[in-house]
């Protein structure tokens, strides 16, 4: 789309954008909202953005979104340390979390290898999750990562690194929507593909 707006206003649509979903249309629509908007509305989402950035950063030990070193499920010593459940962001918590089937802790790999766009292993909290089944007395893996080609396809990387650790590796149950995100899943689904998890083979 053309630049047809003056600076800053072609800036707010270009800064949209950039937003995961959000393309030209929606980026214009949304700018002109906010244009719109009362002075404090506009101002209090800026606020939140910046706190949020100012505040929050990555759990030093799991990955997943935190307000200070540890986050509130590496924080509560009633969670099971023995078992590990490896998800690709931080969203696929919340998602294992509405099923409340699983009282182990998390491991957030930050992404899923995906050749296509150039990530691979080093690019993902690999090495961070071997450390931790090496050091935390893990004795269960549960690969959560999405029922799709770059989540079954880090799935069996990760197996293969694990296995001859002598842990047990299991992968969540089929039955989830193929090639969908684990946060799309409704809570019962999720819940049996966490019950149903299989060991997975070398
Ligand atoms: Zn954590």
């Amino acid at each position: 789309m053309a630049s047809v707006y003056e600076g800053p206003v072609q800036a707010l649509i270009d800064e949209l954008g950039r937003l995961p979903g959000v393309g030209p249309k929606s980026a214009q629509r949304i700018a002109f909202y906010l244009l719109k908007a009362a002075p404090e509305d506009a101002k209090r989402l800026a606020r939140v953005i910046v706190d949020a950035k100012d505040r929050v950063s990555w759990c030093r030990r799991c990955f997943n979104i935190s307000e200070g070193e540890l986050c509130v499920f590496c924080r509560d010593d009633e969670r099971d340390s023995a078992l590990l459940a490896v998800v690709e962001e931080p969203r696929d918590i919340v998602a294992l979390e509405r099923t409340q089937e699983f009282r182990g802790r998390y491991h957030v790999l930050q992404g899923a290898i995906s050749p296509i766009e150039g990530i691979g292993p080093e690019q993902l909290r690999v090495k961070e999750l071997l450390a931790r089944v090496r050091d935390e007395g893990v004795t269960e893996v549960i690969l959560a990562t999405n029922p799709n080609i770059e989540g079954e396809a880090t799935a069996m990387y990760l197996a293969k690194l694990l296995l001859p650790a002598g842990l047990r590796v299991t992968r969540i149950a089929s039955g989830l929507p193929v090639g969908g995100d684990l946060e799309y899943a409704d809570e019962v689904t999720l819940g049996r593909a966490l019950e149903g998890r299989r060991e997975v083979d070398a």
